[in-house]
Parts: structure tokens; sequence; C-alpha cells
């Protein structure tokens, strides 16, 4: 289709979802619809590739991270916010490598804030967490409401072997800071096979203590990693019928707008999600993209399609390129990723979680 969209209006807050299957759903005013109907209106954007922690399955100890010139600047980064929130995109969670890292990242949220109430209805942030007793005030006072902190022991010994640093402290802190300034709070759990597996019903009891979600999230073939992906893979098939010999666990429809799968655990009370890329593809729902901290738009996790949007904005001031590059990147949306248990062992995407933002 040609670019004539860019004089498109903004999507009214609740249009049209993307259609179950079959032929694409009418098209909403300025929205962002793909050729299988899918509607995105969820922006994952990450704001740096650095990180204070170096997760064994995310990226190398001797990670080379990119020239902080390639990086967009705020500026760029609120461009991009509002090209997505004229688009009818209405959820923005910031990501990285471990966003609050990101010099000043106070106050680029702060930016970002201003758009809420102005097309964007949310405004979320994933973290490792270990700056986040230093920042959750601050969060929960510009209109942050939710956010995601990944946390996959709770014993240090692991955590430091996993993170391959000694901060499992900070990162506990930033958790009770977090829900002592009021913001809900959801656990993010790799499931690793003989490393944490034994731990997972801990730490969904320990996390709905405090009256957290959690939800646990499969392995995936991201980058190259210096571990055994083969051998750390655990299917949460297998995990959630562990699970029931000990919880009650009840399907609920609770959607965050992301692609989990929810129980209520019934002895805690507590949200338990499954995110199962391996197992089980969550595509055909898939209603989000990724911008990584250098601009590049990616429309699915797994695959190369996308654009550059960093060049975009800095070729056209006027904006119109960027809006005309994120469309036609939507239009070449692929139907879904390939991840394949059988082929862990190599990397479905050269890009690990960390430069795609997780
Ligand atoms: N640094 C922040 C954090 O750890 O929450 C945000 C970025 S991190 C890349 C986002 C999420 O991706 C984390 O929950 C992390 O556990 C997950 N992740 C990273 N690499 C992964 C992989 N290969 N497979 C599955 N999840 C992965
Ligand atoms: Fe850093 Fe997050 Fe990757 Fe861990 S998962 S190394 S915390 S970016």
């Amino acid at each position: 289709m040609a670019h004539t969209l860019i004089n498109a209006r903004p999507a009214p807050a609740s249009g049209a979802s993307a259609s179950e299957g079959g032929a694409p759903a009418v098209r909403p005013a300025g929205a962002l619809v793909d050729t299988y109907g899918r509607r995105v209106r969820y922006l994952r954007l990450s704001i740096t590739d650095r990180c204070d922690l170096r997760c064994v399955y995310c990226m190398p100890e001797r990670m080379t991270f990119l020239p902080r010139k390639d990086l967009l600047s705020f500026e760029e980064l609120d461009e991009l916010v509002a090209a997505f929130a004229f688009f009818g995109v209405d959820k923005l969670r910031v990501t990285g490598g471990e966003p609050l890292v990101r010099k000043d990242a106070m106050e680029l949220m702060a930016r970002f804030s201003r758009h809420l109430g102005a097309g964007l209805k949310e405004l979320t942030l994933t973290t490792n967490g270990t700056l986040l007793a230093r920042h959750a005030g601050e969060l929960s006072a510009i209109g942050v409401r939710r956010i995601n902190v990944s946390l996959d022991t709770l014993r240090r010994d692991v955590f430091e072997r996993l993170a391959r640093r000694d901060s499992l402290d900070e990162v506990l802190r930033g958790i009770d800071a977090a829900l002592e300034a009021g913001l809900h709070v959801k656990l993010n759990t790799v499931a690793l096979a003989g490393v944490n597996e034994a731990e997972i019903p801990e730490l969904i009891t320990w996390a709905h203590a405090r009256g957290a979600d959690i939800t646990l999230i499969e392995t995936m073939p991201m980058g190259e990693a210096e571990t055994n992906r083969v051998e750390d893979y655990l299917p949460l098939d297998q995990v959630r019928e562990r699970l029931q010999e000990r919880f009650t666990l009840t399907d609920i429809p609770f959607n965050t707008g992301g692609p989990s799968r929810y129980v209520r655990v019934e002895e805690t009370g507590g949200r338990l999600g499954f995110i199962t890329p391996l197992s089980h593809n969550f595509c055909e729902s898939c209603n989000r993209v990724r911008v990584t901290c250098t601009g590049r738009l990616y429309t699915c996790l797994g695959r190369e399609d996308g654009a550059d949007l960093r060049e975009a904005m800095r070729s056209d001031p006027s904006g119109e390129s960027l809006r005309a590059a994120i469309l036609s990147a939507i239009e070449r949306k692929p139907k879904g990723h390939d991840f394949d248990a059988g082929r862990l062992s190599t990397p479905a995407s050269p890009r690990t979680m960390s430069h795609t933002g997780g």
C-alpha cells in the first residue's frame, strides 16, 4: 500500500482490535494494522543496550556495548513516542539493557509521561531492579502505575551465578521500594532447568505474599550467550504440571496486552503468568513492536524485519519520513517468529534481548 496514511489522524483510543484470523479487520483511521489484521498498540522501547548485570542467558560477560553516539538522543526518543502515539499506540514499555542505567533516565521517563492522557494510556518499565530503590517514588509520581522486575532466584549464590554480579540485596530493596511507592509489581522469572526450577513454588509464594504478580518465561534463543540453552530449556507445560501437584491453578482471562497466559493460584490468591514462545506460539495475537536504542524498529522479536527510524528522523525533520517508515514496516510485519525448541543451540536471532529490548 502507498504511504498515503501519513496524513492519517490518530486512532481513537479504543478502536477496533485485531480480527481473530481470517480477513483483516477494517483499518481504523491512522491505526497501525498489519496484513494479518493485528492492530499494533504496544511499543517496547529500549533506551540503552548497557546493563549493570550480565545474566548468562542474555549476554556474555565481555559484552561489547554500542558507542554512545549511536544511541537516540532524548529528543529523538520522545519524537518516536509521539509518532507511535499518533498512530494509536497507547502502551509504552521502556526497557533495555537496563533502562535505569542510562544517564538521566528519570528525566527521559518524565518526558514520556507527558504523553499520558494525550495518546498514551500506560507508561511502564521493565527493570532488573538494582537501581529501583532510588527511583521508585519518582516513577510513581510521574504516573507509572505498573512495573516489571526481573527476578530469577531468591538465593544469593544462584543470583550471583546467573547475573554474574552479587546484587540480589539491591534488587530486593528495589522491589520493596516499588511496592511502598504504590507501584504494582510483576516479577519476570526465566525458568531454567536445574538452576531455579526447584525454587519456582517459593518464588510464587514470595511474590504473592507481597501482592505482586509473577510470570514465568521460557528461555529464548536470542543472541550468543555463554550458556547451554538446550540444557537450560524448561518447558513451562512441565512446570505447570508440577505446580498443579501443589497448587490449584485456575485459568483466568486476565490480559495485560502481552503474550502471558494467566492463572490464579487459589492457595495464595495471586496471579501467575506463563510466557511460552517455544512450546506455544503466541504470535496470532501479537500487538506489539520493538524499537532499539539506535532507532531500529523490529516488528517481530525473532526476525530481522523492520526499519531504520533513526535514519528516517535524521534525514527528514518534518517527521513525514518517520511516519512513512513506521507504516511501511507494519505492513511487512511477519506472521510469526520461528523459535523452535529443536533448534535452541543456534540462536533464531543474532540479537541479544538486551539489544532488542526484552
Ligand atoms: N534489564 C531489564 C531486565 O532484566 O528486566 C530489561 C531488559 S531484559 C532484556 C528484559 C527481560 O528479558 C528480562 O526479564 C530477562 O529475564 C529477559 N531475557 C533476556 N534474555 C532472555 C532470553 N534469552 N530468553 C528469555 N528471556 C530473556
Ligand atoms: Fe541485563 Fe536484563 Fe540482560 Fe540481565 S536480562 S543482562 S539485567 S539486560
